[in-house]
């Protein structure tokens, strides 16, 4: 297959162009028709692999053709990692295959003042990527609300439980509207991740690269 084949709007697939993208990976392959359909997904992939772009088309895409006003403090697609290296890198790669959208991308990390972050949400943005103790942080001040959340992803979940983030986890999934797709990717599927994704997750599309 040919990226040009999936029926990504003609935008995003010239960002592609322009980064030279021609090939999609295996799990962009497997990944991103179920994803168009609205599917959820439960991905088992490594860095590396191409998820970032597996997941961020798709969604670029809906987001896309769908459009709607800002909420405050709102973002219509909400992206969990667990450290600001990757939650950086992930905004970065959605602005480069978003670089043809008019979609606003912000990022969350702790470590760094919050007033910044705060004035960054005050009028809502489209996708908003974050680490877990942050955003509670942001939610906890009500500087953010996840209500109007249509996509969430929680990229590398077996890292999240490591660093102990199950908790925040466990409460900020009660946050998101229930009707909403959800995208779920670890490296490794021990039986916690497992029965987390079970949680997240209503009959999701598997693939494991
Ligand atoms: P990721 O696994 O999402 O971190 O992506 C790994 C690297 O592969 C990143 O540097 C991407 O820019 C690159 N990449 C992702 N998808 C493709 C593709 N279909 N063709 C060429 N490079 C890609």
């Amino acid at each position: 297959t040919k990226f040009s084949e999936l029926g990504l709007a003609a935008p995003i697939q010239a960002a592609l162009d322009a980064e030279g993208y021609h090939t999609p990976t295996p799990i962009q392959a497997q990944a991103i028709p179920p994803l168009l359909e609205g599917r959820d997904l439960l991905g088992i992939a490594q860095t590396g692999t191409g998820k970032t772009a597996a997941f961020s088309l798709p969604a670029l895409h809906h987001l896309a053709g769908a459009p709607k006003h800002r909420q405050a403090h709102g973002c219509r697609m909400l992206v969990l990692a667990p450290t600001r290296e990757l939650a950086s890198q992930i905004a970065e790669s959605m602005r480069a295959y978003g670089a043809n959208l008019k979609l606003s991308v912000a990022t969350i990390f702790g470590g760094v003042p919050i007033n910044r972050q705060i004035r960054q949400l005050q009028h809502g943005v489209d996708i908003l990527v974050a680490t877990p103790g942050r955003l509670l942080d942001l939610v906890d001040q009500r500087a953010l609300t996840l209500r109007h959340v249509e996509i969430f992803v929680l990229d590398e979940a077996d890292q999240m439980l490591d660093l102990g983030f199950i908790h925040a986890l466990r409460r900020i999934v009660p946050l998101l509207p229930r009707q909403r797709q959800s995208l779920f990717f670890s490296a490794t599927m021990p039986k916690t991740i497992g029965e987390l994704a079970d949680k997240f997750l209503t009959d999701p599309v598997k693939v494991a690269v």
